[in-house]
């Protein structure tokens, strides 16, 4: 089958038409891909990770070809949406709620199932999977825990982006920090995640969503998806203007959708005493924080905390953003600026590089 391969740092994608699949074994799950949306930690691994063939692609929809012994919860037939992380649901962090943490659940930094095998191989040699799904490919196989059944003529090019983007994004707003209605929110960084913060701080009822970046059109695409006041933080003094904004009083929650020490660094001076702010972008592995002095921290009780996955549990949070997807709540079609087929893949990494639209989705079977 053909895939898209990670075959070297720092390099294009390579398209490799001979690779091959196997499974599903017991508890997996073989699935025909059918549309793969484009993350930032796809490129993240490309330019830093040295664990190679890879197939990368993590935010992916498609049909159930097969299933292995004991699968329970899908048919053949059925779409599915997949997930990075599928909770094991038995584990201490999966009893303690902490779904992202499972302890089964990890192993996608690895680009192989927990017993160190992968679906994949190239002439032999095994092919990782890289964070947990290898959208970029025909075909994949899955746990049964990552995978999530959805209505069967849903459109996959359009819910795909639930896989990874707005997973986080939403869930960092209702699981992680938990927003509440009335609330002061500022969103930096306007790429899928950022504005899938927007959007889960306007279903919260954040009663103000100050948002910032420097491109122009996601801060317009910001203000069509929920937010009330944009800020290009190149040309003003963004902290300055926050404060303005909301009357001197700083805000109750700020995200960072970028992964940048500097933003995590703004978010907490620009929060309210008491105010909470969560790091959603993946920062790159040697982004050292920087903090505001101790006795400040103690004195205002501010809090900073990470979000993974937007600390969701998948196999609940996913069918729950597909409701508010069907009753016009969350818009999903306004994010998508971009689609390719799988040769034409690289292409979407440089509308990536170039902060050009919002979000990519690749069409895997030609047809
Ligand atoms: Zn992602
Ligand atoms: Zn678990």
């Amino acid at each position: 089958m053909k895939a898209a391969l990670h075959a070297k740092i720092g390099s294009p994608l390579v398209i490799e038409t001979g690779i091959e699949i196997s499974g599903p074994k017991e508890g997996q799950i073989l699935i025909k891909t059918e549309y793969c949306g484009i993350c930032h930690s796809d490129l993240s691994v490309m330019e830093s990770l040295d664990l190679t063939p890879m197939i990368l692609g993590h935010e992916a929809a498609g049909i159930v070809e097969a299933v292995g012994k004991d699968v329970a919860s899908v048919s053949v037939g059925d779409s599915v949406l997949m997930s990075p992380i599928g909770p094991c649901g038995s584990c201490v962090m999966c009893e303690n709620k902490r779904h992202t943490l499972c302890e089964r659940g990890q192993s996608f930094v690895f680009g192989t199932f927990p017993d160190g095998t992968t679906p994949f191989s190239l002439n032999g040699s095994p092919v990782y999977q890289g964070l947990g799904v290898g959208g970029f490919a025909e075909y994949t196989v899955l746990e049964e825990r990552n995978v999530v059944r959805i209505e069967n003529g849903l459109p996959l090019e359009t819910l795909c982006l639930l896989g990874c983007g707005v997973q986080t994004g939403l869930g960092s707003v209702l699981n992680t920090a938990k927003v509440t209605p009335g609330s002061t929110v500022l969103v930096m960084g306007l790429g899928g995640v950022g504005l899938s913060i927007v959007q889960g701080a306007r279903i919260a009822q954040a009663e103000k969503i100050i948002v910032s970046d420097p491109v122009e059109d996601r801060r317009s695409k910001a203000t069509q998806l929920g937010a009330t006041n944009t800020i290009d933080p190149t040309s003003s003094d963004l902290l300055g203007e926050i404060f303005e904004l909301t009357d001197g009083a700083g805000v109750d929650f700020s995200f960072d959708a970028v992964g940048n020490s500097d933003l995590i660094a703004m978010g907490l001076a620009a929060n309210k005493s008491g105010g909470l702010t969560v790091i959603v972008g993946a920062p790159p592995p040697e982004e050292e924080l920087k903090l505001p002095s101790a006795l400040h921290l103690m004195m205002t009780e501010k809090r900073l905390i990470g979000s993974l996955l937007g600390s969701c549990d998948a196999q609940k949070d996913i069918p729950a953003f597909v409701e508010y997807w069907k009753n016009g709540s969350l818009d999903l079609e306004s994010m998508i600026s971009h689609k390719y087929t799988l040769d034409e893949v690289n292409s979407g990494f440089d509308a990536l590089k170039e902060s050009s639209g919002v979000r990519s989705v690749i069409k895997i079977h030609e047809k």
